[in-house]
């Protein structure tokens, strides 16, 4: 779990919800109980998708507060994210959520200039090409690797399980690796793309692969489908809420019809034919029929441990492999500058560093130039990520020696003048989970040790997926996969 200041309490009341409250059960469910262990993005949309098809979901929540990494801050006049900053508008079900809980008002989008984006190269950050053509006078590649690209059509495809850096190398060349996939990498999973299985890591770039026979090729057919595609389409957006990322959770947590349990670690879960699943925080013990656990790897390994099973070794193997998932830490570190005290017009969504620049620092977000009023009229914010998977050094650091260092490797890319007039940091102990070479078998390893307990589903972002969009699609998915199961059964 994250160790990071809470900054809001769960509310439950029904004062001020942004939409209606999701209330008549749909028939499926006959009205049953779900318990969901953890409030983040998973947990939450979960119950209320759940809810929706008319189970009486509770969810417990060991935080003070509902929404897991999705912590939005105000601070003398600005807005910031300590996690997760912002969503991309491709996914139907996040679509789904947002105008179920009546927040479509609510949403912001990102400033047209949020689509820039830079890299850092020997010291100076470079924009992204917008463009193909732009690609080819970039000075992101040197020449050599942009005529090695072209090869890529031509390149076989490998028979066993490769890092995502042996995939990239391999299609692309080691320049588009180390300018454009690493820092890429970094960005998503704080990771070492030398570990990082591209398979389960970036499925849809193994799956261009496999279905087109290479990347470029893939990239056109996707193209052209979209263009050819009737019907409403999504819009890829950049979008948060008015009041930031927390506003999604807080919204979640008001319309579901049984109060967030906060500040409720759950301890152990055990499970009888007669009595289904039993689930202990402290004194108080809840039954239901049906038990999600949408909670970190390692809170996983441990909840599932007096549950029943014909087979001991094997449940402990699946324990040991999600105990084996893991998650660097990571600091965000938000700062507010004057205007005048950076030279950088810091027009874009912000910049990543390539591990060539040998630095601590991951990346940097701009949100003051992404969401209009994030910041005071005079002022900017910026976000750094430093640390997980190539950042050890900087993970031991105090927290006034990590700004420092920060301040120090930024100097030369954004020309900061001075010390910033406020600085935030925020401390994930366990940040991302690293889909590493076999994550997808370590997978299937954990869910055929649990098949035999009916009603139990696993979720959360060690499995299918990192991204916001993943954890609700997921969610959704998995609501109605339980209608469909409870149908079946009928
Ligand atoms: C710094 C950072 C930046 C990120 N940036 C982005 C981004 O820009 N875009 C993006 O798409 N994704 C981003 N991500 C990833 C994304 O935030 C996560 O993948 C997602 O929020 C995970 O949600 P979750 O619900 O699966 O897990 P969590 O958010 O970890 O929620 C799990 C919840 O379970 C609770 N819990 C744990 N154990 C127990 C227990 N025993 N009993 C009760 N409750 C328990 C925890 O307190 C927590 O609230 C970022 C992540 C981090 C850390």
């Amino acid at each position: 779990m994250q160790d990071t200041d809470t900054h809001n309490t769960a509310s439950n009341s029904l004062e001020g919800m942004a939409g209606p409250i999701p209330q008549a059960p749909k028939g499926h469910s006959g009205g049953q109980q779900v318990i969901v262990i953890g409030a983040g993005i998973s947990g939450l949309c979960s119950a209320w998708f759940l809810q929706q098809q008319g189970y009486d979901v509770l969810v417990l929540e060991a935080g003070a507060c509902v929404g897991g990494n999705l912590q939005t801050v105000q601070r003398d006049g600005c807005q910031f994210e300590r996690g997760p900053n912002s969503f991309i508008n491709n996914r139907q079900a996040m679509a789904d959520l947002i105008k179920g809980a009546g927040l479509e008002e609510e949403i912001v989008l990102a400033n047209a200039a949020a689509h820039r984006r830079y890299i850092g190269k020997h010291g100076k950050l470079i924009a992204l090409p917008s463009k193909p053509l732009e690609a080819i006078t970039s000075k992101i590649l040197p020449w050599a690797g942009k005529l090695r690209v072209a090869k890529e059509p031509f390149v076989g495809q490998s028979a066993g399980e490769e890092t995502i850096a042996q995939f990239a190398t391999r299609r692309l060349g080691k320049d588009v690796f180390d300018w454009l996939i690493d820092p890429f990498i970094s960005g998503i999973y704080a990771g070492d793309p030398s570990k990082l299985s591209i398979q389960a890591a970036a499925p849809k770039l193994f799956a261009l692969e496999q279905q087109h026979g290479s990347l470029i090729k893939g990239a056109w057919a996707q193209i052209k489908a979209r263009r050819a595609a009737t019907g409403p389409k999504l819009d890829g957006a950049m979008m948060s809420f008015k009041s930031g990322l927390h506003q999604l959770m807080s919204t979640l947590a008001d319309q579901l019809l049984n109060p967030v349990q906060v500040n409720t670690q759950v301890e152990s879960v055990s499970y009888s034919q007669d009595h289904g699943y039993m689930v202990r925080s402290g004194d108080t013990i809840w039954q239901a029929e049906k038990l999600v656990m949408a909670v970190p790897a390692a809170q996983v390994a441990r909840l599932i441990e007096d549950l029943p099973t014909p087979n001991e070794p094997q449940l402990v193997a699946a324990q040991k492999q999600l105990r084996s998932i893991e998650y660097p830490a990571v600091a965000t570190i938000s700062l507010a500058f004057e205007k005048g005290q950076i030279q950088h017009p810091l027009d874009g969504f912000g910049a990543l560093i390539p591990s060539k620049e040998n630095k601590q620092t991951l990346g940097v977000l701009f949100p003051s130039s992404i969401f209009p009023d994030r910041a005071n009229a005079n002022q900017h914010i910026f976000t750094v990520f430093v640390g997980g998977g190539r950042g050890h050094q900087a993970m031991q650091l105090t927290p006034d020696e990590r700004l420092d260092l920060v301040l120090e490797e930024l100097h030369s890319y954004l020309g900061i003048d001075g010390q910033p007039l406020w600085s935030e940091e925020s401390y994930w102990p366990a940040a991302i989970p690293q889909y590493t070479l076999g994550h997808l078998q370590k997978v299937a390893e954990i869910d055929q040790a649990l098949a035999h307990l009916p009603g139990l589903y696993l979720r959360s972002n060690w499995r299918d997926g990192v991204a916001l969009g993943d954890c609700v699609e997921q969610a959704q998915a998995l609501a109605l996969q339980i209608v469909d199961e409870d149908v079946e059964d009928k």
